[in-house]
């Protein structure tokens, strides 16, 4: 049995601890089954905004005639896409694994790990042991029980952005920001997608006002079925057929490939924490306290695995603590989760932080709302976009901004100025009164700041 300083399980936002943890000169294990950094890097955000960027590319080019321009797209080369995208990842998870590799302190093993004792893992035979364990093992796609899945050549999104062709008609499973992303992805590229959603509203999650828009505008471009079901699934010819039950009615659909987008679950089944005293949820995230030390002595987890945020952002700022909080166990601090944003790069886009306003006024909460319109600001107006608004809502007295929510042309970047102000626990002022240039695209939020009234 190796025994090891620390042992590190996962190289998404592990790395970060693992890292930290060579720098100071101790022994480390890494333990990873897949390409070095994990989901974001491999399969997920980098690949989808990579593709989606063409997608976006595809978009400028059709909605040319708006302002005058007559273009026309000739061909997708659709290799080609895939290509750009996995040649350049593939690049860096090699050399991601062999900077690791190369790291006198550290120890790659490259295997499926699973606890069989007490801080200890087995990884193709081996035992590997550690006084402080790290577990970053991450989600995989979770596949609904849907009778005759097991017989049709499904996709989840670890295969779909690397697909070798591209699929003419895709019928996409789910109505969260996967099912969104991958469906601007492939329908402005030429594919035509069909969306089923269990419930009334795409990127339910979402404030409502914005999920209504978001899937309004959806219901436009793509052939959408709510409040519906899958419920047989068989295999026709090269694709597959799906029965949709919408309110007792049944419609039958063909499509060339068909994408199941249902949420993710836990790795904590395949690694088998209960072996080493690590306690899990209901839905098997692991429980961990404030500081992210779980309950057994000397094992931490962070990112997807503890289900608090399942973003990459959330992932790397609870490596940040794990890393501070392993190393200074006299100071430890908890994680300051305050102001956790997100984006959805579809098209529109969609990007979000604090309360929607249905859990303020469910939850109680004094606010305030104010709402503008992109196409009632000079930008907005120059750029056509006829969808978009920024909705903002604040404490009524004390000014505290308690969320803001996006939907338009570069919401994701459009929110970092309002995550930045409330990460500063700073008031509506700091929007309201700063100067802003004229005519750019943050007017819309400083407008929907001053738009604030209940
Ligand atoms: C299609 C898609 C798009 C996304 N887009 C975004 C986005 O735009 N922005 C954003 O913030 N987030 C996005 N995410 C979410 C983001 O990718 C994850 O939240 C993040 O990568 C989680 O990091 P992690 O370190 O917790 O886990 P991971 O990065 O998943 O790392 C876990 C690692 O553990 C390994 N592993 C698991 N079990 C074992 C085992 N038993 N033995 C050995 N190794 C094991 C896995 O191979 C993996 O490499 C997206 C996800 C998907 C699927």
């Amino acid at each position: 049995m190796k025994d090891l300083d620390v042992m590190v399980i996962g190289t998404g936002s592990g790395l970060e601890v693992s890292t930290e943890a060579a720098a100071r000169g101790l022994s480390v294990a890494i333990v990873e089954h897949g390409p070095f950094g994990g989901t974001c890097l491999n399969r997920g955000c980098i690949p989808s905004k990579m593709l989606i960027h063409c997608a976006n590319v595809m978009e400028t080019i059709q909605h040319a005639g708006q302002f005058g321009i007559k273009a026309r797209a000739e061909a997708v080369d659709w290799q080609f896409i895939i290509r750009r995208a996995s040649d350049q990842i593939d690049e860096e998870a090699r050399a991601l694994e062999e900077g690791n590799r190369g790291h006198p302190n550290i120890t790659v093993f490259k295997g499926t790990g699973r606890f069989v004792a007490e801080r200890t893992l087995e990884v193709n035979g081996e035992r590997i042991g550690a006084k402080t364990v790290v577990i970053a093992a991450g989600s995989r796609p979770s596949i609904p029980p849907i009778p005759g899945l097991d017989r049709v050549p499904y996709l989840t999104s670890d295969q779909a952005l690397r697909l070798p062709e591209q699929p003419q008609r895709l019928a996409i499973l789910g109505g969260g920001y996967i099912s969104a992303e991958l469906a601007h992805f492939f329908g402005a590229l030429g594919t035509q997608v069909t969306i089923i959603n269990r419930g009334p509203l795409l990127l339910r999650r979402e404030d409502e006002q914005l999920a209504r828009r978001f899937t309004e505008v959806y219901q436009r471009k793509f052939n959408v079925y709510l409040n519906s079901r899958v419920s047989r699934a068989y295999r026709e010819g090269e694709g597959v057929g799906l029965e949709i039950s919408t309110n007792g009615d049944t419609q039958t659909i063909v499509a060339d490939a068909f994408l199941v987008a249902t949420g993710r679950i836990p790795n904590t089944d395949l690694l088998e924490v209960a072996n080493t005293g690590v306690k899990t949820d209901g839905r098997g995230f692991i429980q961990a306290d404030e500081y992210l030390e779980t309950n057994a002595r000397g094992i931490w987890a962070l990112g997807d695995i503890v289900g608090r945020y399942l973003l990459k952002h959330s992932a790397n700022l609870e490596a940040a603590y794990v890393a501070h909080n392993m190393f200074n166990p006299d100071n430890k601090v908890a994680v300051d989760y305050h102001a956790m944003p997100h984006a959805v790069f579809a098209s529109p886009q969609v990007a979000s932080v604090g309360v929607a306003e249905q859990t303020a006024r469910e939850r109680s909460i004094p606010y305030v709302a104010g709402i503008y319109d992109y196409r009632d600001t000079a930008y907005g107006s120059s750029i056509e976009d006829r969808d978009g608004f920024v909705k903002v809502l604040a404490h009524p007295e004390t000014k505290e901004i308690l969320g803001c929510h996006i939907i338009g042309s570069e919401a994701s970047m459009l929110i970092q100025e309002v995550v930045n102000a409330m990460r500063m626990r700073l008031t509506t002022d700091a929007i309201t009164q700063s100067i802003y240039v004229h005519p750019a695209l943050p007017e819309v939020v400083q407008r929907a700041f001053g738009a604030l009234r209940s």
